[in-house]
């Protein structure tokens, strides 16, 4: 089982897709760890995508598709799941050239859908305590105390990609990169489900594994 999963910030994909790779034993592939591993262990490509970084560019698709490519070469026969890649048309373009030279295909894309203003609340409310790491949520996780840590009573600490402007931005960000990208599998007979993520964590991943185990 192939998939690609989408989710806005927020949405919890990171979590779902540790869970379910976990639970179906399927390689996960996040770019932004790929690249990051490759650059460490100083691979070719690896070392091919560091120049660009040092250089403040942006890494190529080339570089990219090659890295996801190892991946899953290294992965043989199980499955994987793409996590929030391809962000473009052109990569999700190069993902299907590269997976029918490899004789392999998607075999679902999952999409988790949350209300904005959920996504809102879920970040924009997040507070965490720089002491000792207790993470709460200012509209139904408060601490007793208003920004003080329940723990150890340091003042709470907000991030600054979770203030509402940027959060806000965020969104419109992920819409205005994923949706062409939904459009573009549908219109190419991608099996693509949308599921609602404004549940527990428990109820979302249990759709999720109706989609995998059919
Ligand atoms: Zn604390």
């Amino acid at each position: 089982m192939n998939l690609v999963l989408f989710g806005p910030p927020g949405a919890g994909k990171g979590t779902q897709g540790s869970v379910l790779a976990e639970k179906r034993g399927l390689t996960k592939i996040s770019t932004g760890d790929i690249l990051r591993d490759a650059v460490r262990a100083g691979t070719t490509l690896g070392i091919e995508a560091r120049k660009f970084m040092d250089a403040g560019e942006l890494v190529p698709d080339s570089v990219i598709l090659g890295l996801v490519r190892e991946v899953i070469e290294d992965a043989g026969n199980t499955g994987f799941i793409m996590d929030g890649f391809p962000r473009t048309i052109a990569q999700a373009e190069g993902v299907d050239k590269m997976l029918h030279d490899m004789r392999k295909s998607i075999d679902a894309v999952i999409v988790l859908e949350v209300p904005n203003e959920a996504l809102v609340q879920r970040l924009s409310g997040r507070r965490s305590c720089p002491n000792c790491g207790a993470v709460y949520n200012v509209y139904y996780d408060k601490p007793k105390q208003e920004e003080k840590c329940d723990r150890c009573n340091s003042e709470l600490v907000q991030r600054a990609d979770d203030k509402r402007d940027t959060v806000v931005r965020r969104l419109d960000v992920y819409k205005e990169q994923t949706s062409p990208i939904i459009d573009y599998y549908q219109k190419h007979g991608a099996d693509v489900h949308f599921i609602n993520g404004d549940r527990d964590i428990e109820d979302v991943q249990s759709d999720i594994l109706k989609i995998v185990d059919r």
